[in-house]
C-alpha cells in the first residue's frame, strides 16, 4: 500500500500502481468525470500513469490552468493526427498549448499549403477521431530507437529535437495511427475533446530562427462541451468590437505614428481629456488620504540607477545611456520613479512623528520592448505610472496597506469593476537565501498584508515563492465585462531601496532606523488602464469620465445658431457639450456620434427652438423625450452626482 496526500493534507491509502483517475474515482464519480490531469509530487502526469510510491497528489479539472493545458496540448496531438491522415509525410515541429488554445508548427510535404477550407476539413476529422475515442498511450524508448523511428519516418524536425535530449528521458505518445515525441501529459483519450475550432494559419520560422525554414503554424482552440465553444466564439466577436485600438481610433482617443517611434503613444485631445480626468480623480482621493504630489525629471544620472539597482536590471536590455557632448556625463531614461522619490525623502531629516510620508507622481517611464511585443496601449515603450511611494515605520505597514486597498476599492467602484480579486505573493519558505531583509521583517510584512486583506474583506489567493526578492506584494486582477482577467494595480513592500539609499528616520528612542517603503500604483499605468477600461466598457465610459457628455445635432443648417446657444448654455453649467453642425442628414449625424460613444444626443429643430428645448436621446436607450435646457443640465448633473457619491464607504 502507498500513502497519497491530498491538497487538504488528508492522507489516503491505495494499492501501489493506483492512477490519478483511480484516486478521482475513489473520491467521487463527479470528480472522475471532470478530472483532466494530476500532479504527483509537483509534476503533472497523465491520469492513467501508475503511481508506485507515497506521493502528494493534486487533481486538475477544466477550472485549473494545468487541466486546461493538458486538454489543449492533447488537442494539438489530435490536430496532428488529423493532419497526418490527410497529408502523410508531414513533418511535425512543436505543438504546445498557449494562453487560450494550442498550435502546431508543421512542414507539409511537397510545398503544399493549407487554406481556411482545409481547416474545416481538419476540424471534422478531429471530431471523428474524438468520437472513436483513441487512447493516448505513453511509452518510453531509448534515444537510439527514437532517432531510428523518426529518421525512418523522414521527420528531420523531430530528429533534431531528439538529438538534444538525454537518453533515458525520451517518451512517445500514441493515439490511433499517430505517434509523437512528447513529454506529456495527455488526456486518457481523444474522446474528451468534444468541440474544436481551428482559428488561424500563420508562418513561423523553425525554432524562431529567421535563417531556418518557414513552417506553417496552425492555431486552434478546443473545449469539453460544444456550448463552451459557442460562448467562446461569441466572446471573441465581442472582444474584436471592443478592441481598444479600434475603439480608440473611432473615438479619437490616441494614436501611434511611426515617425514618432514605435510603442510611443500620442494622446489626442479627447484621450487627453479622459486621462486628465482620471488623474484628477485619483489626485483628489490621494489628497484625502494624505499623499503629497511631486514631480521628477524624465532622465536621471546613471549612478542614481546604479545605486537603486535598476541599471543592472534595465541598463543592458533597455534604452542605452545618453552621454553629454562636452563633459561626458551619463544619463538614463527613467525606467522607474522610485529612486527619485528616495532622493526626495532624503532632502531633510525625518522623525518617527513625520512618518508615514507619501509621495505621489504621475511619472512617465521608458522601457524598451521588442517591436514584435508591442500591442496598442497595453505594451508600450513609454508609459505613465500612477505611482506613489510610502515611507513608513514597520508598525505602520498594515494600516498603510489597508488605506491603499481602500483607494483601490474607490477606483473600482467609480469605474464599475465589480468582479476582482487579489493575489498575495509571499516568500518561498524553502529558499530564504533568495530574499533580502531580516526574517522578522518579512514575517511582519507578510502578516500585515494578509491581515489587511482579511480586515478589508478582499477576496485573495496566496502564491508562495512569487514575492519579489525585496518584499512581498499584492496584485489586483479584475474581470472585465467579457469575463477576461486583467492584472491592474499593485502594492509592494520594499526593504531593499531604503537600504541602498540609506534612508533613515530618528525613532522615539533617538536612534536611527530604516523606514519601510511601499510602492503602489492602483491603475498600474495610465496607458494600460485606459486600454482595459475601453475594452471593459466598449468605450461607453461612465458619464462623469467620458470626454464629451452631450452633442447637439441641428436637423438642418437653419438651426445651427440655436444649437450653439444650447451648447454654450450647457457648457456654462459644466456639461461637456459639442455641436455637430456638419451639412449632413440627421440620421447620419446620429450614427456618427453613436460610433463616437457620446452618451447624450440632443436633436434640435423648429419645435425645439420655439420652445427652447432639446429632444434627448440616450446612447443605446433611444428617446428620452423633450427637456428644457435647464432640465437637461440638472438631469446630467444628477446622474454624475449619483455616480460619484458613496464611493468612500
Ligand atoms: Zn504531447
Ligand atoms: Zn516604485
Amino acid at each position: 500500500m502507498i500513502n497519497i496526500t491530498l491538497p487538504d493534507n488528508s492522507v489516503r491509502e491505495f494499492e501501489a500502481g493506483i492512477t490519478g483517475m483511480g484516486i478521482a474515482e475513489a473520491i467521487s464519480n463527479r470528480l472522475a468525470k471532470e478530472v483532466l490531469s494530476v500532479s504527483v509530487n509537483g509534476e503533472v502526469w497523465d491520469l492513467t500513469r501508475p503511481i508506485e510510491t507515497d506521493a502528494s497528489v493534486k487533481l486538475f479539472t477544466w477550472e485549473d490552468r494545468e487541466g486546461k493545458e493538458t486538454f489543449w496540448h492533447s488537442s494539438a496531438h489530435l490536430m496532428a493526427e488529423a493532419i497526418e491522415a490527410f497529408y502523410p509525410g508531414t513533418k511535425f515541429g512543436i505543438g504546445p498549448c498557449v494562453e487560450t488554445g494550442f498550435y502546431y508548427d508543421i512542414d507539409l510535404p511537397d510545398g503544399q499549403q493549407l487554406t481556411d477550407k482545409d481547416l474545416e476539413m481538419l476540424e471534422k476529422k478531429m471530431l471523428e477521431f474524438s468520437r472513436e475515442r483513441h487512447s493516448m498511450v505513453r511509452s518510453s524508448i531509448s534515444k537510439e530507437e527514437a532517432l531510428k523511428m523518426f529518421t525512418d519516418k523522414g521527420d528531420n524536425l523531430k530528429t533534431e529535437l531528439i538529438g538534444e535530449l538525454q537518453d533515458g528521458t525520451i517518451t512517445l505518445y500514441n493515439q490511433g495511427a499517430f505517434t509523437d515525441l512528447c513529454r506529456g501529459p495527455h488526456l486518457p483519450d481523444t474522446g474528451y475533446i468534444k468541440a474544436v475550432k481551428l482559428t488561424a494559419i500563420a508562418g513561423a520560422y523553425w525554432r524562431g530562427d529567421e535563417k531556418r525554414k518557414m513552417l506553417t503554424r496552425v492555431y486552434g482552440v478546443s473545449f469539453p462541451k460544444q456550448k463552451m465553444l459557442e460562448e467562446y466564439l461569441v466572446m471573441i466577436e465581442e472582444a474584436k468590437k471592443r478592441d481598444h485600438r479600434k475603439v480608440g481610433r473611432e473615438m479619437e482617443l490616441f494614436a501611434f505614428s511611426e515617425s514618432v517611434g514605435l510603442g510611443l503613444p500620442l494622446w489626442l485631445p479627447k484621450g487627453t481629456q479622459l486621462r486628465s480626468r482620471l488623474e484628477e480623480f485619483l489626485k483628489k482621493i490621494q489628497k484625502d488620504f494624505g499623499y503629497e504630489q511631486v514631480m521628477t525629471p524624465h532622465i536621471g544620472d546613471v549612478n542614481l540607477y546604479k545605486t537603486s539597482g535598476h541599471y543592472e536590471k534595465y541598463g543592458k536590455d533597455s534604452f542605452q545611456v545618453i552621454k553629454t557632448p562636452a563633459e561626458g556625463e551619463e544619463y538614463m531614461l527613467k525606467p522607474m520613479n522610485c529612486p527619485h522619490h528616495c532622493e526626495i525623502y532624503k532632502i531633510k531629516p525625518r522623525s518617527y512623528k513625520d512618518l508615514p510620508v507619501r509621495f505621489a507622481e504621475f511619472g512617465t517611464v521608458y522601457r524598451y520592448e521588442q517591436s514584435g511585443e508591442l500591442h496598442g496601449l497595453t505594451r508600450v515603450r513609454g508609459f505613465t505610472q500612477d505611482d506613489a511611494h510610502l515611507f513608513c515605520r514597520p508598525d505602520q505597514l498594515k494600516e498603510e496597506f489597508k488605506k491603499v486597498i481602500d483607494i483601490v476599492f474607490i477606483i473600482f467602484k467609480a469605474l464599475d469593476f465589480k468582479d476582482y480579486k487579489a493575489q498575495i505573493s509571499l516568500r518561498d519558505p524553502n529558499k530564504p537565501e533568495k530574499y533580502i531583509g531580516s526574517s522578522e521583517n518579512w514575517d511582519k510584512a507578510e502578516s500585515a498584508i494578509v491581515e489587511a486583506c482579511e480586515e478589508k474583506g478582499l477576496k485573495t489567493f496566496t502564491v508562495l515563492g512569487e514575492a519579489a526578492f525585496y518584499g512581498p506584494k499584492l496584485d489586483f486582477m479584475v474581470r472585465d465585462a467579457l469575463g477576461r482577467s486583467w492584472q491592474l494595480g499593485t502594492i509592494q513592500v520594499d526593504y531593499n531601496l531604503p537600504e541602498r539609499f540609506q534612508l533613515e528616520y530618528i525613532g522615539s528612542d533617538d536612534k536611527r532606523h530604516r523606514p519601510v517603503m511601499i510602492h503602489r500604483a492602483p491603475f498600474g499605468s495610465m496607458e494600460r488602464f485606459v486600454a482595459v477600461l475601453i475594452e471593459h466598457t466598449a468605450g461607453k465610459f461612465p458619464l462623469w469620465l467620458t470626454p464629451e457628455q452631450a452633442v447637439v445635432l441641428p436637423i438642418s443648417e437653419k438651426f445651427n445658431d440655436y444649437a450653439h446657444v444650447v451648447s454654450d448654455m450647457l457648457n456654462f453649467s459644466d456639461i461637456r457639450t459639442v455641436v455637430d453642425d456638419r451639412n449632413e442628414k440627421i440620421g447620419r449625424k446620429i450614427r456618427d456620434n453613436e460610433l463616437k460613444r457620446v452618451p447624450y444626443l440632443l436633436v434640435v429643430g423648429e419645435k425645439e427652438e420655439e420652445t427652447r428645448t432639446v429632444a434627448v436621446r440616450r446612447q443605446g436607450e433611444g428617446d428620452k423625450g423633450s427637456m428644457t435646457i435647464d432640465e437637461f443640465a440638472a438631469f446630467i448633473n444628477d446622474e454624475v452626482k449619483k455616480q460619484l457619491t458613496g464611493l468612500y464607504n
